[in-house]
């Protein structure tokens, strides 16, 4: 999906809800009360009603927008922007392609979006021969997550990753997951056998180095949830908007 028809599909807030209406309607709505799964939906109140005990379900609860006051349209405009460019976005740049006023909100609803797409790659294990190796990413400081300001020398930390992939290598490896364990590898082993881990590992840094500026440590993970789940859906094309919706209704 391209900026023009995004524009055409979700001009305006009706538009976002009917559409995450249809998504939602079909990954099943769940009673918070009664585990039932069949709703009337009030078309008045955008809620559901459970047909057993009538206790009612917004259209955003049980999302990761449930407690988001944010319209349905700024959701939307966020999910496409973090899934048009393999590079992602800074949430200062967000927050001017939004034309928000204040960066907190704009921060929250991005770190949601992360979470979200962590918890679904979560829900997907590696199957077959696995790369497994660490790298270190630059973080900032503690002194910087203190609040604390440091220049220069002492203003980065490092955080080491552990980073695993399915190997589409045809190279038996069996014999050597010991070693890849517990040894750094050498030279030759870290070209061949573990190329796509080093792949992940280079793209990663780059992508988060271009993007962002002294990510902290604790929020690192949430930055490489973005990442790896944009690498691992790379040949989705148009499709990941809607798998960000998704994840979105199922990822809370
Ligand atoms: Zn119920």
């Amino acid at each position: 999906m391209n900026i023009f028809s995004f524009r055409a599909h979700f001009g305006t807030e009706d538009d976002c809800r009917l559409h995450f209406k249809e998504q939602r309607d079909k990954e099943g709505v769940t009673c918070k009360k009664c585990g039932g799964s069949s709703h009337y939906w009030l078309q008045k109140k955008w809620s559901y009603e459970c047909k057993s005990c009538h206790f009612r379900t917004s259209l955003r609860s049980g999302t990761i927008m449930e407690s988001s006051k944010l319209p349905f349209l700024v959701w939307y405009k966020t999910m496409f922007l973090m899934s048009c460019t393999k590079k992602g976005f800074s949430t200062n740049e967000l927050q001017k392609q939004l034309g928000m006023k204040r960066y907190e909100p704009v921060w929250a609803m991005v770190h949601k979006l992360r979470k979200a797409m962590g918890n679904r790659d979560a829900k997907y294990t590696l199957e077959g021969m696995v790369e497994l190796d660490e790298g270190y990413f630059s973080v900032a400081s503690k002194e910087i997550e203190r609040g604390k300001g440091t220049r220069g020398r002492g203003a980065e930390g490092k955080q080491n990753v552990a980073v695993m992939a399915e190997s589409t290598s045809y190279v038996d490896i069996s014999h050597l997951v010991e070693l890849h364990v517990t040894e750094k590898s050498d030279a030759k082993t870290t070209k061949e056998t573990l190329k796509w881990v080093h792949i992940a590992i280079s793209n990663a840094k780059r992508t988060l180095l271009g993007n962002y500026h002294k990510i902290k440590r604790k929020y690192l993970q949430l930055y490489l949830n973005e990442f790896i789940y944009k690498l691992n859906r790379r040949y989705f094309g148009d499709k990941l908007f809607d798998r960000l919706v998704i994840a979105n209704i199922t990822g809370a």
